[in-house]
């Protein structure tokens, strides 16, 4: 089969013959159709420090895809050949404390498939039966490929109640502006959104963005007169992984208010603690996705209307990969799809 592989510790992918994966008795193989490129697919392909600490070539990259399954092993049950499928990119333990209890996303040993495991940028993926979430009828492909990040931003989303609520959002990568419209659906009053890029601006505007702001050129407090808020933001999803991102966050949050954090920061970040004490905030960490109500929420919040088809910008076949990653790596983009089905 074709598969994007890193092949040697170095920057850089190559597309490789490779034998199909073999799967066991509990695992599903699934026929890719269309893949989703994430920040750690570009990550990997780059080379940088994580990537060398987290990955051991070779390996075929990529976890966000939708496909159809092509074979189960032997002890599976409940999903059968031709079903419309995407996979949950943390495989876990199943016996730590966490995963038996049913909480499997606090699972601290999860592998990452297409990081710790060979991934779905690829004709063919394996992955065992418990990642497997069948689509139901009424789910777009593309939007179906990436169930992944769209699981970070609901999740995210979802952690704090913002029915009413004025929300703020730093950082209008694909993972923000998809939790800007799940804010939106979810019933927030005002979705103020915080990133530098003015393409990623005006595409969360068109997610359902109250403002689009560029934090080099405009301080967030100046916003609360013209949208009639009197002490500051209720909740904040910090999707940059930028320093000053989540610093000034914290500046204009609400007394008692809610920060969920999902971006990853690539350096050390110095907070002030004393506004986390003194405005009573709530901080929480957030990482990877429900298994498996967030994939349930996110399928029932797409059928009754939730659209984040905007967020999705660029598509490629998957021979055109190069192209791909320089559109998931130039900031002007939403989500970029690669089409494996030719
Ligand atoms: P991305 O890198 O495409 O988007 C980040 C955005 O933040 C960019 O558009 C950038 O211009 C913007 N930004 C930079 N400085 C800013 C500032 N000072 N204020 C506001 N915005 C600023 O990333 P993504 O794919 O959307 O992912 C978002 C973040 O979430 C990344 O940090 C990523 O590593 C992380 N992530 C976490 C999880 C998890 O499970 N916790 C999963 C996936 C991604
Ligand atoms: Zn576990």
């Amino acid at each position: 089969m074709r598969a994007l592989v890193k092949t040697s510790a170095a920057p850089g992918l190559e597309l490789r013959d490779v034998s199909p994966p073999v799967i066991g008795i509990n695992d599903v193989l699934v026929r890719v159709h269309r893949t989703g490129i994430c920040g750690t697919d570009v990550h990997i392909e780059a080379w940088d420090a994580w990537a060398q600490r987290n990955v051991a070539p070779p390996l075929v990259i990529g976890h966000e895809f939708v496909g159809t399954i092509a074979e189960v092993g032997s002890n599976v049950t409940g999903f059968a050949p031709g079903a419309v499928v995407s996979g949950e990119g943390h495989v876990v333990c199943g016996r730590c404390r966490h995963c038996l209890a049913g909480r499997r996303e606090l699972c601290a040993h999860s592998i990452g498939l297409g990081v710790g495991r060979d991934g779905a940028f690829a004709e063919y993926v394996a992955l065992p039966m418990t990642n497997v979430w069948q689509h139901g009828p009424g789910i777009d492909g593309d939007v179906a490929a990436v169930f992944d990040p769209l699981g970070n931003a609901v999740h995210t989303a979802l952690a704090f109640d913002v029915l009413g609520e004025d929300v703020l959002i730093t950082g209008a990568g694909p993972i923000g502006l998809m939790a800007t419209a799940v804010a939106r659906h979810a019933g927030a009053r005002h979705v103020v959104v915080s990133e530098p890029n003015a393409y990623r601006r005006d595409l969360a505007v068109r997610m359902g963005a109250t403002l689009a702001v560029d934090p080099a050129g405009r301080d967030l407090r100046s916003v609360f007169a013209e949208l009639d808020m009197v002490e500051g933001f209720d909740v904040a999803m910090e999707m940059s992984g930028n320093a000053v991102a989540l610093q000034s966050a914290l500046a204009v949050m609400a007394h008692g208010g809610s920060v969920a954090i999902l971006g990853l920061p690539t350096e050390d970040v110095s907070l002030d603690i004393g506004e986390i004490v003194l405005r009573m905030l709530t901080v929480r960490g957030i990482y990877g996705r429900e298994m498996y109500e967030t994939w349930y929420k996110m399928t029932v919040m797409l059928r009754s209307g939730l659209d984040i088809s905007p967020a999705i910008t660029h598509r490629f076949h998957f021979s055109e990969y190069a192209a791909a990653f320089a559109a998931a790596r130039s900031g002007d983009s939403g989500k970029v799809i690669m089409d494996w089905t030719t």
